[in-house]
């Protein structure tokens, strides 16, 4: 069978005497994927052909769906993963999804091993009352609708409201809250999805409210997103002095200040001195408030907030609690990763010790892998899914050079082709690409995304 993109044979191991390479499917185009398709294509010990599947007709994972419409800068890295499917041994197998498309036993069955990096996109919930009222979103819902994820166009995003209350203290809260409560004009330059676009532009929200469980000294945000606030335009950035004056005087007392605790306090300081500048918008930041009920009708009206204290080195409940009148919560309270029939999983990510995934009774499951927040949890940005990819190769490589290729000759993509399933190559996903980066151009903007899946197929020529 011969395959929809040519790829050299780079030969090493003998099977029926014809020479053939380690096959190495890794499944979820994001970080965490091409990371691990680099690893492997970079080595020069075992020779290796990779064939990374996605779900969407469109790779990156949450470089395209999860990064903030504002911030270009970090999304520049897809030129790495580009770059990264240059590699003639490489093969992008788009719009196929493992557990719908193809099974785990199917592509065992063919390659030599399997890299699952499917990433993390179930939200946490916060197990409160009235978490299902129209109005309260997960962040995993709210932000693939802005960056036009095709399964999440269709969200119901309320914003005829004056306030929304954004749940958690990491950098996704503080996205949220950009995104909910920034000049429009600052979006309109983004790839933000037009939809998207659209609705915040007829936006009521005024005040984005983030409230962390506990203190300044424990907040999850990074240095960076801290102090781009001071940088809005048409948002005045809150904090209560007496909060990090409070919390300043707690780590005084430790022996020693983490790097980025220092940091943050001292950009909560800056933040919090800094006098209202009247703007229109408000983002505000709320310490030691833990989300106990969300009240309304048949809508988000308010929500109510335990107040907690730092006492003797622990966070506790006070008993007492506030009332936030708001018509939209999104909680931000991490991922967990979609079950898939056959794994066993642990606290919401793949069962695995070091990459290799384990059965119910602990043992490796010979050949398969798993890499990025699908491993690890949804913790790390972009850059520390390329350590754990290489680590993780590592040790596939050990494991894989003990037995003969698989041997193959058969292309999974032609395969998925003769049942009907639309695949999408890299030719396929570049005219994509092309598209919308024409799209944007004659926008004035950096991309125009298409953000459902036949318009993708269109774009890409598998559907007239
Ligand atoms: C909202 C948000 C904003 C972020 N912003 C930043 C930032 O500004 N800077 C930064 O450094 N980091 C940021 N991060 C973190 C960064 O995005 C992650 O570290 C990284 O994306 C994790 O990579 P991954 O490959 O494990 O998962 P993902 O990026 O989620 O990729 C997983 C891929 O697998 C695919 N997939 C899932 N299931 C299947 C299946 N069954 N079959 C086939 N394919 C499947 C998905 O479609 C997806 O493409 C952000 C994260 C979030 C949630």
């Amino acid at each position: 069978m011969t395959s929809l993109a040519s790829r050299p044979n780079h030969s090493l191991t003998v099977v029926s005497s014809v020479i053939v390479n380690y096959r190495v499917a890794i499944v979820g185009a994001g970080p965490a994927g091409y990371f691990a398709a680099q690893a492997l294509l970079n080595q020069s010990e075992t020779q290796v052909e990779v064939d990374l599947f996605e779900r969407l007709p469109t790779p990156w994972g949450l470089v395209r769906s999860g990064v903030a419409p504002d911030h270009p800068k970090i999304k520049s890295v897809a030129k790495v993963f580009e770059k990264i499917s240059d590699d003639p041994r490489f093969r992008l197998i788009a719009n196929v999804e493992l557990g719908r498309d193809v099974t785990l036993d199917e592509l065992q069955a063919h390659y030599d091993a399997v890299v699952l990096s499917i990433g993390a996109d179930l939200g946490r919930t916060l197990g409160i009352p009235g978490e299902s009222l129209r109005g309260s979103l997960s962040s995993a819902d709210f932000v693939p609708w802005y960056n036009g994820h095709p399964d999440y166009v269709d969200l119901d995003v309320p914003l005829d409201v004056e306030r929304a209350i954004v749940i958690g203290a990491g950098n996704v809260a503080m996205d949220v809250a950009r995104v909910l409560a920034v000049d429009i004009e600052e979006l309109a330059k983004t790839d933000i999805a037009d939809h998207a676009l659209e609705a915040l532009r007829a936006s009521k929200i005024k005040e984005a409210i983030i409230c962390a469980r506990r203190g300044p000294e424990h907040a999850a945000f990074t240095v960076g997103e801290l102090r781009d606030l001071l940088d809005l335009d048409a948002t005045d950035p809150i904090i209560d002095a007496d909060a990090i004056t409070a919390a300043l005087a707690r780590t005084a007392a430790w022996p020693e200040v983490p790097k980025d605790v220092r940091q943050n306090l001292e950009a909560f300081k800056t933040i919090s001195e800094r006098p209202s500048q009247g703007r229109a918008k408000r983002i505000e930041i709320r310490f030691f408030l833990a989300p106990r009920e969300i009240i309304g009708s048949d809508r988000v009206e308010a929500i109510v907030l335990g107040i907690n204290a730092f006492v003797d080195g622990e966070i506790k409940d006070t008993g007492e609690s506030i009332t936030i009148p708001c018509g939209l919560v999104v909680s931000a309270v991490g991922y967990t990763t979609k079950a898939l029939d056959g794994l066993e999983f642990v606290k919401g990510s793949i069962k695995n010790v070091e990459g290799r995934v384990l059965q119910a009774n602990g043992d490796a499951i010979a050949g398969l892998y798993c890499v990025g927040w699908a491993k690890r949890g949804p913790s790390g940005v972009i850059g520390t899914n390329k350590h754990d990819a290489s680590d993780v190769v590592e040790k596939l490589l050990t494991d894989i050079s003990s037995h003969e290729a698989k041997g193959s000759d058969d292309d999974f993509d032609v395969i998925l082709t003769e049942r009907g399933i639309v695949v999408v190559n890299l030719g396929q996903w570049r005219k994509i690409n092309e598209a919308e980066l024409s799209a944007g151009e004659s926008a004035g903007r950096p991309r125009g995304k298409i953000v459902t899946t036949d318009g993708m197929l269109r774009a890409a020529g598998n559907r007239g």
